[in-house]
């Protein structure tokens, strides 16, 4: 057991490269700074074009034997460093907690957890992943399902140990290389990853991870050495990233942004909508892509929806993330509290009603508490745009059309919800609703096996479950004739 480990917020170096810590100090500097108080941790240095060059040649080399590792013992080695990933569960979710500002009660169950679930679920199927055969009378043809070779994987820095797995195992598994970059605002914990992975049997050069700003994603974005780039981020860096791939014909994955909408209807169970609604908001302080931040409740039940959502915000435990008891911390950068600060001035200036919060505690660190506008109508800055913070917006809906309508009005299509007692209407409105990823009765749910992903500027493609594997493999197909070659002449 390694419960007694205890990991440094210093890195040993900055970079993960061919099986070893790197550092190359004349990148730029990075500071690694607690968001609880603003101190600064840490500090790394963005990649040099050298690295970015030494990773990619370490990953073409070592991508090209990979390829001919047997699936099975592909998969052993992911599920292996999954075991080792949850025994050192603790240690990682302390790091990071420090990283990200997250509470510790919330980093236990759903950071490396659900990396390890990655690792383990596509380790489980890596074995399974064949092709097909396709008879065709006489002759015959076959499918094989090959890597992509090396991908980027590029991240957004809210669950960093997460998108990290999340890209990493699928990646693996189908017998590709991945180059991750975390977010330079979280860059502790994919090092971790990378260390785990290397204990576990994975040979060098197969899981990478470089530092670094926009400039180094965009690097990887356009290297010819690179075959695949899946990025978690904002629309307007996905459409960057996308239009930079696109040159080399790359194949990507875009998780982006969203601006999700839960539709409560006057039969639903008002303290399991409320739950949905606080998950839907305020966990992760609010910041989670996948948030149903416009909450539609029928008329009538508009009035006791909002009066037991602000009783339930008073159990909201705002304090040191490190305290188990803590379950609301801090936004994770000035940058970002300053972005919900502007949206919440916005939200009043245009006329919506804030019930409760989204105000600056008056100490170190980047503190907002969770925020209620009521009254919020369709065309209001922040009834449009993502906020990626704890400010929840309800608003009110009459009929079910009317309801689905206003709810597909966004440009957005991540995710959706829908409470209601009537098994008939769930459906029905799930059905409607312009999203990828959506909930009946619940919100915010992400098991391993469940496809995860956008529709409309949210994304393209899919992460998780056997969806994921469409986008880390390429199908070869195979034409054998039995009989005579006909030619015309
Ligand atoms: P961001 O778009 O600012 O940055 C994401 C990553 O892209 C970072 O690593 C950043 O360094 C990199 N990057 C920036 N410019 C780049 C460029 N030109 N080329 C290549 N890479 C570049 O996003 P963020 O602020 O880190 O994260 C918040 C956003 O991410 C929100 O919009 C949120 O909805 C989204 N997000 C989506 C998901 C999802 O799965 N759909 C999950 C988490 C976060």
């Amino acid at each position: 057991m390694t419960m007694d480990i205890e990991y440094d917020t210093q890195p040993k170096a900055s970079h993960y490269v061919d099986g070893a810590y790197l550092e190359d100090d004349a990148g730029e500097v990075i500071e690694v700074i607690y968001p609880a108080t603003g101190a600064v941790i840490g500090r790394v240095h963005q990649a040099t074009d050298g690295v970015i060059e030494k990773a990619v040649a370490a990953a073409r080399r070592a991508q090209a034997e990979w390829a001919k590792v047997s699936p099975r013992e592909r998969g052993r080695i992911l599920t292996r460093a999954a075991q080792i990933m949850r025994e050192r569960n603790r240690p990682l979710s302390v790091l990071e907690t420090y990283d990200t500002g997250k509470p510790l009660q919330e980093t236990l169950v759903a950071d490396a957890t659900s990396g390890a679930d990655a690792l383990e679920y596509f380790g489980g199927i890596a074995a399974g992943l064949t092709g097909e055969h396709i008879p065709l009378g006489e002759d015959w043809a076959y499918t094989m399902r090959e890597p992509l070779g090396v991908c980027a994987g590029i991240g957004a820095w809210n669950y960093p140990t997460q998108i990290a797995c999340w890209k990493a195992a699928p990646a693996l598994a189908c017998g590709n290389a991945m180059i991750f970059k975390p977010s330079e605002t979280t860059p502790l914990c994919a090092l971790k990853v990378a260390e785990i992975l290397t204990e576990a049997g994975l040979p060098d050069g197969l899981f990478q991870v470089l530092q670094g700003m926009g400039p180094v994603g965009a690097a990887l974005s356009t290297h010819p050495g690179i075959d695949k780039v899946s990025l978690t981020g904002s629309v307007p860096t996905g459409q960057k990233v996308y239009a930079a791939a696109a040159g080399e014909l790359k194949h990507v994955t875009m998780e982006l942004g969203g601006k999700s909408p839960m539709l409560v209807f006057n039969d639903a169970d008002l303290d399991d909508a409320v739950g949905g609604a606080i998950l839907g908001n305020f966990y992760s302080s609010g910041q989670i892509c996948s948030n149903g931040t416009r909450v539609f409740v029928q008329k009538g039940l508009k009035d006791r929806f909002v009066e037991r959502l602000q009783e339930r915000l008073e159990g909201a435990v705002i304090g040191d993330p490190l305290d188990e008891a803590t379950n609301f911390g801090p936004m994770v950068s000035q940058r970002q509290m300053e972005i919900v600060q502007g949206y919440l001035e916005k939200g009043v200036a245009e006329g919506a009603r804030l019930v409760t919060g989204g105000k600056r505690l008056d100490q170190d660190g980047f503190w907002l508490t969770p925020a209620i506008f009521d009254g919020v109508t369709d065309e209001m800055t922040i009834a449009r745009e993502e906020i990626f913070g704890p400010v929840l917006s309800v608003f009110e809906f009459e009929t079910e059309e009317e309801g689905i309508a206003r709810a597909n009005d966004t440009p957005f299509g991540l995710s959706a919800g829908v409470f209601t007692r009537d098994i008939s209407r769930a459906h029905r409105v799930i059905g409607e609703l312009q999203a990828g990823t959506c909930f009946i009765n619940s919100y915010n749910d992400a098991p391993v096996e469940m496809p995860f992903g956008g529709v409309k500027m949210s994304g393209v493609g899919r992460e998780n479950a056997k969806a994921a594997i469409e986008h880390y493999s390429q199908v070869k197909s195979v034409y054998v004739r039995m009989g005579r070659v006909e030619a015309p002449f």
